[in-house]
């Protein structure tokens, strides 16, 4: 069975390779290629270097950096800053101002606008709820209504303060849980191109588990080929394929993760209305200027729903949205595809032709 999460998996698809290396073309144009595990994923890093000796050092300066990341913002790891911010609201309420490094700033930042755009929707102090989330899984039942509340008054984007002038941040209730399991990947996609950006190298992409971000295109090339497979037809006849400078595409849904209890499926993404992971079935692809924004998007348009996220997607300049929606109760799980208006400025020739 194609499953709606399958349906948006993208996959990334180059050139014939050599383009660009064409007589009197003076960009570098030797293609280097890296993989390496991070952040529970798989991270590939593809690039074209002025020799294969610097390409190469670039992969492992962009993949230290991953790294470096996921070991600060990570919150399965009770040493990472992340946790430790975290644990300030367990010693004291509130728990005062918390210095942050650049980067738990930026993400923070980052979340916190989205929060307020997205009206709730997206919030990374739903880190009790998830928590209650994976305990489901592992007990297969729903949380009791006690430690939904419970949860509850740990949850809430407005009890993370922001000092934008001291760069800190304040927890104001007792045991909150800061989860940037939404937006971190793509920051970590934006940090690695940057590292290679620094070492002179602009024509790269970075895919993080089918999150990409892509700089300069490759050398004789309008742009990355980014293929969201199979897209607006799920029996797999034709694909989507996305031709990308300078940004990034996340995709996100209920199907990725997800716990069956009692015939219900529970997303693990949570809604901050309810504390319950999500039911409805629904996948989203967003193509943003960075992929911080496309990751925390598409988890927050799949949070809104197809018109509050079209909506959201169409009121954010350079932003664009394809979304899939199956009714759960429809026998026949058929899809609904819509797309905000740019998206297919991005798109590139259909498969096969
Ligand atoms: P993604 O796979 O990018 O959609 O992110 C899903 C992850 O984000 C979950 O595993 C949680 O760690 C976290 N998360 C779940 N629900 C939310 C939410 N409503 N807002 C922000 N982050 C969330
Ligand atoms: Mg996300």
């Amino acid at each position: 069975m194609v499953t709606l999460a399958r349906a948006l998996r993208a996959l990334c698809a180059w050139g014939p390779l050599g383009l660009g290396l064409a007589a009197g073309c003076s960009a570098p144009a030797e293609r280097c290629e890296g993989e390496r595990a991070a952040m529970g994923t798989l991270f590939r890093i593809v690039l074209y270097a002025p020799d294969a000796e610097s390409g190469a050092r670039a992969i492992e300066a962009a993949f230290a950096r991953i790294a470096e990341l996921d070991a600060a913002l990570s919150d399965y790891d009770q040493e990472s800053e992340l946790s430790q911010l975290s644990a300030r609201s367990a010693q004291r309420t509130p728990s005062g101002p918390v210095p942050l490094s650049p980067e738990l700033w930026t993400v923070l930042g980052a979340a916190q606008t989205l929060a307020r755009e997205s009206g709730g929707a997206f919030d990374v102090t739903v880190g009790p709820y998830v928590l209650l989330w994976r305990r489901s899984v592992r007990q297969g039942e729903l949380p009791a209504s006690e430690r939904l509340a419970q949860a509850a008054r740990a949850v809430g984007h407005a009890k993370l303060c922001l000092d934008a002038e001291r760069r800190t941040a304040e927890l104001l209730a007792p045991d909150m849980r800061l989860d940037l399991g939404g937006i971190a990947k793509g920051f970590a996609l934006d940090e690695a191109l940057r590292v290679l950006r620094a070492r002179g190298i602009e024509a790269a992409l970075v895919d993080g588990g089918g999150d990409v971000a892509v700089g300069a295109p490759p050398p004789g090339r309008a742009g990355w080929r980014v293929e969201l497979d199979p897209l607006a037809d799920p029996s797999g006849a034709r694909g989507l394929r996305l031709e990308l400078a300078h940004a990034a595409v996340a995709t996100s849904g209920d199907a990725y993760r997800s716990v069956e209890i009692d015939g219900r499926r529970f997303s693990h993404i949570v809604d901050p209305a309810t504390g319950l992971g999500l039911e409805r079935r629904i996948v989203a692809a967003v193509v943003a200027p960075l992929g911080m924004r496309a990751d925390a998007l598409a988890t927050a348009a799949c949070v809104l729903g197809t018109d509050a996220a079209l909506a959201l997607v169409e009121s954010i300049p350079g932003v664009e949205i394809l979304i899939g929606e199956s009714d759960p109760r429809s026998p026949s799980g058929a899809v609904e595809w819509r797309t905000s208006s740019g998206l297919a400025r991005l798109l590139s020739a259909p498969k096969g032709r």
